[in-house]
């Protein structure tokens, strides 16, 4: 699915009547998040807007090179905006904090975002599912607006794009998306930089995460697996939010049809990542269970101990890995 240009004229419409701005993007947030906020919040301010760009959590560190990465605010207090923007986010919720504002019948709310499970919370929805991130939807914003690329937005969403697609490698990358990644290039974005800091990077404390994780690594039926204790997290000094990802890794095992991880990162609820080969659907699963995301790469926040919400999301997941495809 492509956004018309009608809807684009729309967003610009909206976008053209607001003098102040706010644009809120998921919490926990990844390089999509980050680079479609502070991208997109660039080029408002080229165009004079009055911008702040929003984030429930901190920026991490591996973003913090990108320019606007140290002007995100935390939180809603004080802002009132005549126009929010929520980015990649499929729900109020998702924003965390932010939830109160968007749900404010006051503001005027847009949502941008590539999530097939985004409920239509906005005013304008510009939600393309085949999109491979929302970066490539508001460099798809730009480009129906006429606004110019420059080397700071395009290494915001190039960045978006590279993490989205972990460099290439899924299995949403068309042609155009190439095309438009060297546009991004040809504006100053740098590729190798961004791949290099980004998802060929992890931490010598995620690595000693991931080795202490795979100890204990089944695979039955399809489906790969890993589980992090919280006290696993604690005795490595493991503090921040998600884990670098050890769910791509365990795809990786040829075997495996669908991967999961399933972290304890406070007590009580379990943060499920899961992942898929094309053909299976893990969206349907993370949904279940109150969660979403996309086709092959969902995830859901499961109330339990870790033993409780394995043994609830691993029978779904056995049963999508037996599917014929
Ligand atoms: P992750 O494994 O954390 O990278 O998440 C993969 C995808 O699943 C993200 O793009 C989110 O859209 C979605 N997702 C992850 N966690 C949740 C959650 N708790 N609720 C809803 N969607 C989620
Ligand atoms: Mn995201
Ligand atoms: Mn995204």
């Amino acid at each position: 699915m492509r956004i018309r240009k009608q809807i684009w004229d729309e967003f610009w419409r909206l976008v053209g009547a607001a003098d102040r701005i706010a644009l809120v993007t998921h919490k926990a947030p990844d390089g999509d998040a980050i680079g479609s906020l502070l991208g997109l919040g660039l080029a408002l301010k080229r165009i004079g807007k009055r911008v702040i760009t929003a984030c429930h959590d901190p920026v991490p560190d591996k973003f913090r090179f990108l320019p606007g990465a140290s002007e995100v605010l935390q939180s809603p207090d004080g802002i009132a905006p005549d126009l929010l923007i929520a980015l990649d986010s499929s729900e109020p919720a998702r924003t965390g904090r932010f939830a109160g504002l968007i749900n404010s019948p006051e503001i005027d709310v847009l949502s941008l975002d590539h999530h097939p499970t985004n409920t239509g919370f906005g005013l304008l929805n510009l939600v393309d599912p085949d999109a491979s991130s929302t970066s490539e939807l508001v460099m798809d914003a730009l480009e129906a607006g006429g606004l110019a690329l420059d080397e700071s937005i395009a290494t915001c969403l190039l960045t978006g794009i590279v993490t989205d697609t972990q460099a290439f490698r899924t299995p949403n990358v068309t042609p155009s998306l190439l095309l438009k990644a060297g546009r991004l290039m040809n504006a100053g974005a740098p590729l190798y930089k961004i791949i290099a800091g980004t998802v060929a990077s992890i931490s010598y404390i995620v690595l000693r995460l991931w080795s202490e994780a795979l100890r204990g690594v089944r695979l039955e039926d399809g489906v790969i697996w890993a589980v992090e204790p919280l006290e696993m997290r604690k005795a490595i000094g493991y503090e921040e939010p998600g884990d670098g990802h050890l769910v791509h890794l365990l795809l990786s095992v040829a075997e495996a049809k669908v991967a999961a991880v399933f972290r304890m990162e406070r007590a009580g609820e379990v943060e499920v990542s899961l992942r898929a080969r094309p053909g299976y659907n893990v969206a349907s699963v993370a949904r279940e269970f109150g969660g979403g995301g996309h086709i092959l790469a969902a995830g859901a926040t499961v109330p339990g101990s870790l033993d409780e919400v394995v043994a609830r999301v691993l029978p779904l997941l056995k049963a999508e890995a037996r599917r014929e495809i």
